[in-house]
């Protein structure tokens, strides 16, 4: 029995934590939103009770990103996987070739997808080497319609932590690390991004696009899956995610108040440094990708002597500690370390690395 009052260390990859504030005001909100009489879960998209949610979680986002007006936010059901072919229907005509680097298994699923709507040239994979670095050394054709990249890996804790600019038009799945770092977001014409990592609940996907890429394919596009229809409509061609993207304009809020994505970057930064040189300090524990693209999202990890991660595993559940399970792809243990994980809940987790190396050694 967990008791509820002890405080849980949640290191899921996804969905994943959010901030306790937002828990609490969205809660309220399940009850009576705003005073209200009404629960946010009843109230109509088309009201002015909702409209102004939307409005503002737009605003937000645009103004976190510091977006130009070129550039439109959309929320969209169906995950960041239904991105993986909303994205070439849209920009990429069949006799068009659209590069890509494979960096993961969400790179490859983008891959797959784009293979059904024209040409894909990988420029670049990591694959041989079970996705443990971000390729340094490939070259983006010129008449490539677009070039799509993984920013962070979040199965494998990789991250680009230079965005490779070409002179193509960039696109990104930023699913697991939009909002951590200060990046050129304009630069790209695209980007995407699942909610329930770094943005708000599950059930909504945060579509970035420059509207000036749209128009330009011969195919028809099914009205649903066409991004000026979406724009046009404000994101409420049908009935939005309500829920889910009331959330996301609390957390937006959030960060806001903690300094926007320049702030939490400094933040994520000291995470990062903290857990991963306990992990190079401490002689059980090896990070498994190179150091130069570790990810400070998703810390990847292992032990050399694999009989004892079970151990380590109980022991972190024990003491409060969940979600440190590695992916299967990998093994040994991942801590995601999204914005709204707070600071000591890392310096209590290289408390833990050290007890059990102690108890261990
Ligand atoms: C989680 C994740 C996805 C898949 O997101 P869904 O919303 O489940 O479709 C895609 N790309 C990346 C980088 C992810 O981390």
């Amino acid at each position: 029995m967990i008791n509820t009052l002890e405080v849980i260390h949640n290191f899921n990859a996804g969905p994943s934590i959010l901030p306790k504030t937002v828990f609490e005001q969205a809660s309220q909100s399940v009850l009576n939103y705003n005073n209200t009489g009404l629960s946010i879960l009843e109230i109509g998209h088309r009201t002015n009770t909702f409209q102004p949610i939307m409005d503002e979680a737009r605003a937000l986002l645009k103004e976190l990103m510091k977006l130009d007006d070129d550039h439109e936010v959309l929320f969209l059901h169906g995950g960041a996987s239904t991105q993986f072919m909303q994205v070439p229907m849209n920009l990429l005509n069949e006799k068009e070739t659209a590069a890509f680097s494979d960096t993961g298994v969400w790179s490859s699923k983008a891959i797959k997808e784009a293979k059904l709507f024209g040409n894909v040239e990988v420029v670049c994979s990591s694959k041989e080497s079970n996705y443990n670095y971000i390729p340094k050394d490939f070259a983006v054709p010129n008449d490539a319609k677009y070039f799509h990249i993984t920013t962070n890996n979040t199965i494998y804790g990789t991250q680009w932590q230079k965005i490779p600019h070409t002179s193509n038009s960039m696109v990104a799945d930023m699913s697991s690390d939009i909002l951590s770092r200060e990046l050129e977001f304009n630069k790209f014409d695209l980007i995407y991004a699942g909610a329930q990592k770094n943005i708000g609940a599950a059930g909504v996907n945060v579509v970035v696009v420059n509207k000036n890429c749209l128009g330009k394919v011969k195919r028809s596009i099914p009205t649903i899956m066409d991004y000026r229809n979406h724009i046009k409509e404000g994101s409420m061609l049908n009935t939005p995610p309500v829920f889910a993207i009331y959330v996301c304009m609390l957390t937006l809020r959030w960060l806001k108040e903690q300094g926007g994505v320049a702030a939490i970057e400094k933040i994520n930064n000291e995470k990062a440094v903290l857990l991963y040189n306990e992990i190079d300090a401490n002689a059980l524990f090896t990070g498994t990708v190179a150091k130069e693209d570790r990810s400070k999202m998703n810390v990847c990890f292992v032990m050399d002597n694999a009989t004892i991660e079970e151990a380590f595993l109980t022991f972190a559940k024990e003491n409060n500690i969940i979600g440190i399970k590695g992916h299967r792809m990998v093994g040994g243990f991942r801590a995601s370390l999204y914005n709204a994980l707070p600071m000591e809940s890392v310096k209590y987790l290289v408390e833990l690395m050290k007890a059990f190396a102690l108890k261990y050694a």
